[in-house]
């Protein structure tokens, strides 16, 4: 929420995080959400969504390394892609980093979204939306994974959620029905990632997505990594497969596929890969005692 100037996050009922506005330049109440635009000088260009801090120009690319790279290198031969939300561009930007990759369908709710931050967040996007392989789709992800036909080619190799948390428009997104919904579009041996919230903050995600991801998958599990504006220590990311063994791929074979693909990141490492898959004890006695 906007006050004096300054854009507190509302999140968390007791605390959060501030940030000041030394520039507003989009607020607007669309079809969906609050979404605001501004300037901030720490982080640069930065967008919130009905009072939740979304993307900052400074940090972003934490997150949009770590959601692609990793189920794609896992992966090894990912063609089709699937990004649920999604709308700052960020992973649709990363995703198409990969000449192997020979289509993007893109499933985001509201348009406001997409057009605002092409405007305001050009860099977020760099071009990705021109990009030939870019198939955008306004609409609720819960509409396209239940209703498209499963045939072979509507499939995909990996599919990303980047959603907002689960309330408004984005609750439908952490719901069995959607999970279900992505294993049927998923291919032999295809991986679900997800973003799944701040794990300190958020742990009842880690169970909830535990019970309702892992009653489709036949391995269900998270990694995390650090966004500083996603507050309150280490965000998890659910992943889902049907692979057990696909999240044990080895370094070596993780070092070889990013060197082959010849991408620059600044966060996303081999070795950052594998170690994102260690997770702290309270959050491994979350996933067990769901699993027990
Ligand atoms: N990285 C951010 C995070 O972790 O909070 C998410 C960023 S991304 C901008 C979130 C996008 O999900 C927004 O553009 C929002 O409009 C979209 N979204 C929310 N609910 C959706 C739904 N049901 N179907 C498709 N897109 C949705």
């Amino acid at each position: 929420m906007l006050k004096d100037n300054t854009y507190l996050e509302t999140l968390y009922d007791g605390y959060g995080q501030s940030f000041s506005v030394d520039e507003m330049l989009f607020e607007q109440k669309t079809e969906h959400q609050h979404l605001v635009i501004f300037n901030n000088k720490m982080f640069g260009r930065m967008m919130a969504l009905d009072g939740v801090i979304q993307t900052t120009e400074k940090d972003e690319f934490i997150y949009h390394e770590m959601m692609t790279h990793v189920p794609i290198l896992t992966h090894g031969n990912a063609k089709r892609v699937l990004i649920i939300g999604g709308g700052d561009g960020g992973i649709l930007r990363e995703v198409l980093k990969h000449q192997n990759v020979e289509h993007v369908t893109m499933v985001e709710i509201d348009g406001a979204v997409v057009d605002m931050c092409k405007k305001w967040l050009p860099n977020h996007s760099a071009g990705a939306y021109e990009d030939p392989r870019t198939h955008l789709v306004i609409d609720d992800g819960i509409n396209f994974v239940s209703d498209s036909k499963k045939t072979p080619d509507s499939r995909f190799d990996v599919i990303i959620s980047d959603c907002t948390d689960p309330i408004g428009p984005g609750e439908v997104l952490f719901s069995s029905d959607f999970y279900a919904g992505c294993k049927r579009l998923l291919k032999e041996g295809g991986i679900f990632v997800a973003q799944n919230g701040v794990c300190f903050m958020q742990l009842d995600e880690v169970e909830t997505t535990t019970r309702r991801l892992g009653h489709y998958m036949e391995d269900c599990y998270f990694y995390s990594a650090a966004v500083p504006t996603y507050v309150g220590g280490i965000m998890t990311f659910a992943w889902g497969s049907d692979n057990p063994e696909a999240r044990n791929v080895s370094l070596e074979t993780v070092t070889e596929r990013f060197n082959a693909c010849g991408i620059e990141t600044r966060y996303y490492s081999p070795a950052i890969h594998k170690a994102a898959f260690a997770l702290p004890r309270y959050v491994e006695q979350a996933i067990q005692k769901v699993n027990d």
